[in-house]
């Protein structure tokens, strides 16, 4: 017989925007205003968001609900908030007077920026499409905790736990403008956090959770003393204490951290459902078994039997795998086909109710009826039409290693330079051009039905002869059609492609007050229809120069999507693959010499321990391939990708052998290009001369010594000249200004050619 766990039930964190992006909204109001009225309403909303979903999980029989009191924007940014580290040159935002905690308006401006001030980095939250505010500290950062709202918010009752970002993950994911170590700092925060739990214990909270994700990636072992050192101190305070990892294997964590005093640890069994050998029974554990990041519903009798056998060893309490901000809020609402294979947050707090009931031998009668749902649905996923599509399965069943391959780039690059005519330092754009509000408002009048399919293409090919006309007139040398008909680079194509659904309310938040609604690949992806090839011929129509075909590669369209658990994501990636390489054909038949495939995710789908990396690469890899390879030399496939640090992807750059590359380097000078000189790349390369995510129009010099500088590693005929990534974000006026500046840089460096 095992000791009883500290709780049976629980999610591991609970999303903020809201069943209908209520937070978003009021949010966006409160800084466009910054009235005291919207400060309320702000205010009122992230209160009644959390007050809702711990009513939720509590009325679902769950018996432990994460709170965080009111959060605005990122839990990152919430931390640096309460350890009193936002950045100095903040300083003089005043204190929020009013209902919003005092240092709202602070942390509004370190994640968004001021006219005078720029916001800090945002990155990728580990390998999800959530972005946290990167920390900005330094050698002589001095922590000051800051809790006094956050106490004030939090409700001191048996059910509520508050969840805060544990000290190692925080200092992991910091940055130093100095070059010192942020984990130097450890012991530090360490210190605010015993501070806090002192705090949390005197108002009668029975149970905290640090989220130390951090440990699932490759730690230095020398820290890991450090690390039990710091909680051991922290369990001393004498507040229950949970530390959860998720998104990767929790056996470090429980290895550094076991026999301490722990009340728990929080462990991910979805991601990686090995048998935690680590774990000695203890410490209860809080079982992630639930998906908290993918939207398949949960097969119950198997769940069960993992809860079952898990139970023989210790304390076991059932939950997420993580925090459910990564799905959307109900699939009520939503009309699908697949509706009953999935599950999304409220249904996975359902589904943990059902299992914790289930391990206790408390089922009810229609914690039955779900397991037999949940049995059916399985059945019917399984042996579903929908999903199975034996011509695609036949397709993938034929591809061969050829199917990978081009012809040599040294005589790709001879044929295409005869055949394309194009002139040293050729321009290009990345695709998209200004998204204006007339574009938008065009989609939604559509979505509304006030105007019809006709008049939206039309005014769709208004557009296009309008960015055709523009780039005519600035004297580029290939050109795009704008991307004007889409709304998103993957959900564009997600529409077209069978496999793929779409949800009318999935939001999720991406960062801040902005949400996406990523699609679902459901079933075996295939191709009914050519989905650009109309755009393309419209577009070259109008002109006598080159227009790139411009398409979203398929690790992006698998990474920015829900996708398949039932098949490794290396097939379904060859799948949609498959479905490019025909698209590709039928481009090159209407005439295009030069087609883009994207692929600004490949370094997200990264995993998060490098002896799994090479794995990824080389399906990744294998993928655009496939999708690229079906074409005669004369074709130049051009890739191009962002937010990436090229500096571990330069093998792959290179292994992807598209005939041109490119990056987004505006912003770190031209290293890049000296890496890939250094690795002897020869093939094309398109370093982006102008940073398009901020409005400011570079300097003419300053382009001018960006390409001086790049043609020091890049032989002129494989250099190009373009911005750092697609357009859509911008203004026009901003847009015709630094592409005029693009081109006479272009132009200047071509006559010193000779
Ligand atoms: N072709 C896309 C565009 O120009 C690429 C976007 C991206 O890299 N994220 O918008
Ligand atoms: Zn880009």
């Amino acid at each position: 017989m095992t000791n009883s766990p500290i709780f049976h039930s629980t999610v591991t964190g609970v999303p903020r925007i809201g069943p209908n992006r209520e937070l978003k909204k009021t949010l966006e109001a409160y800084w466009k205003t910054g009235s005291a009225d919207d400060a309320q309403k702000l205010s009122d909303t992230a209160y009644t968001l959390n007050a809702d979903i711990t009513e939720r999980i509590l009325s679902e029989g769950l018996d432990q609900a994460p709170t965080v009191g009111r959060s605005f924007y990122d839990a990152v940014l919430d931390t640096s908030a309460l350890l009193g580290v936002l950045p100095q040159r903040f300083s003089d935002i005043p204190d929020h007077e009013g209902p919003l905690p005092r240092h709202s308006d602070t942390a509004f401006a370190t994640a968004r920026g001021t006219a005078s001030q720029p916001a800090s980095a945002m990155t990728k939250w580990f390998d999800t499409n959530y972005h946290y505010i990167v920390p900005e500290l330094a050698a002589n950062t001095t922590f000051r905790l800051n809790a006094t709202d956050l106490l004030n918010d939090l409700a001191a009752t048996p059910q509520s736990r508050p969840v805060f970002v544990g000290p190692f993950t925080y200092l992991a994911l910091s940055r130093t403008s100095d070059g010192s170590q942020a984990l130097d700092h450890l012991e530090a925060v360490a210190q605010q956090y015993a501070v806090l739990l002192d705090a949390l214990k005197q108002r009668g909270i029975a149970c905290v959770q640090f989220d130390e994700p951090a440990l699932v990636t490759n730690v230095d072992p020398g820290l890991l003393p450090r690390v039990r050192a710091v909680y051991q101190e922290l369990v001393s305070h004498g507040v229950p204490l949970i530390v959860t990892t998720y998104f990767g294997d929790a056996t470090v964590c429980v290895e550094t951290l076991s026999g301490i005093g722990l009340a728990g640890f929080g462990v991910d069994l979805v991601t990686s459902p090995g048998a935690l050998p680590a774990w000695t029974g203890e410490e209860t554990l809080v079982a992630g078994i639930v998906d908290g990041r993918n939207v398949w519903r949960t097969n119950l009798d198997q769940a069960l039997g993992t809860l079952q056998k898990l139970s023989e060893r210790g304390p076991v309490a059932v939950s997420t795998s993580c925090s459910l901000l990564h799905v959307p809020y109900t699939i009520a609402g939503e009309d699908l086909a697949i509706s009953d294979w999935l599950a999304f947050g409220w249904e996975k707090i359902h589904e943990v109710g059902v299992l914790a009931r289930a391990l206790r031998g408390e089922s009810t009668e229609a914690d039955l009826a779900d397991f037999a749902a949940s049995r059916a649905a399985a059945a019917d996923r399984a042996a579903s039409p929908l999903i199975h599509n034996p011509h695609v399965q036949q397709a993938l069943r034929e591809v061969t290693e050829a199917d990978r391959h081009r012809e040599a780039a040294d005589l790709r690059k001879k044929v295409q330079a005869e055949t394309l005519n194009l002139p040293p330092l050729p321009t290009t754009t990345i695709g998209s051009f200004p998204q204006t509000p007339q574009i938008r408002q065009a989609r939604a009048q559509l979505r509304r039905g006030d105007i019809s399919a006709q008049q939206y293409h039309d005014a769709m090919v208004d557009e296009v002869k309008l960015v055709i006309a523009k780039q005519e007139e600035l004297g580029l040398d290939v050109l795009v059609h704008g991307e004007p008909e889409r709304n998103d680079m993957v959900q564009y194509f997600s529409e077209q492609l069978a496999g793929y659904a779409a949800t009318h309310n999935g939001w999720v938040q991406s960062y801040g007050s902005r949400c996406v609604r990523p699609p679902i690949i459901f079933g075996d992806v295939s191709r009914p229809a050519p989905m650009t090839v109309d755009w393309y011929t419209t577009a070259a129509g109008l002109t006598d120069k080159h227009v790139k075909g411009m398409l979203t590669g398929p690790i992006t369209m698998l990474a920015w999507s829900f996708v398949r658990d039932d098949q490794p994501l290396g097939t379904t990636a060859d799948q949609v693959a498959l479905a490019l390489r025909a698209e590709i054909a039928d481009l090159v038949a209407a005439g295009a010499q030069i087609i883009q495939v994207d692929e600004p995710a490949i370094r997200e789908l990264l995993p998060l321990r490098v002896e799994q990396q090479p794995a990824y690469l080389r399906w990744a890899v294998g993928a655009f391939r496939l999708a690229t390879s079906g074409v005669a030399p004369e074709v130049q496939i051009h890739t191009h990708m962002c937010y990436s640090e090229f500096n571990e992807l330069i093998d792959t750059v290179a292994d992807l052998d598209a005939d041109v590359t490119s990056i987004e380097a505006a912003r770190n000078g031209m290293q890049v290009l000296a890496a890939l000189k250094e690795e002897g790349y020869e093939l094309g390369v398109g370093p982006g001369v102008w940073d398009i995510h901020s409005p400011r129009v570079p300097a003419q010099q300053e382009v001018d010594e960006l390409l001086a500088s790049a043609l020091t590693s890049v032989d002129p005929h494989l250099l190009w000249v373009n911005p750092d990534c697609g357009l859509k974000t911008r203004g026009w006026p901003e847009t015709l200004a630094s592409l005029q500046v693009l081109v006479s840089a272009a132009i200047k460096a071509r006559a010193q050619l000779v």
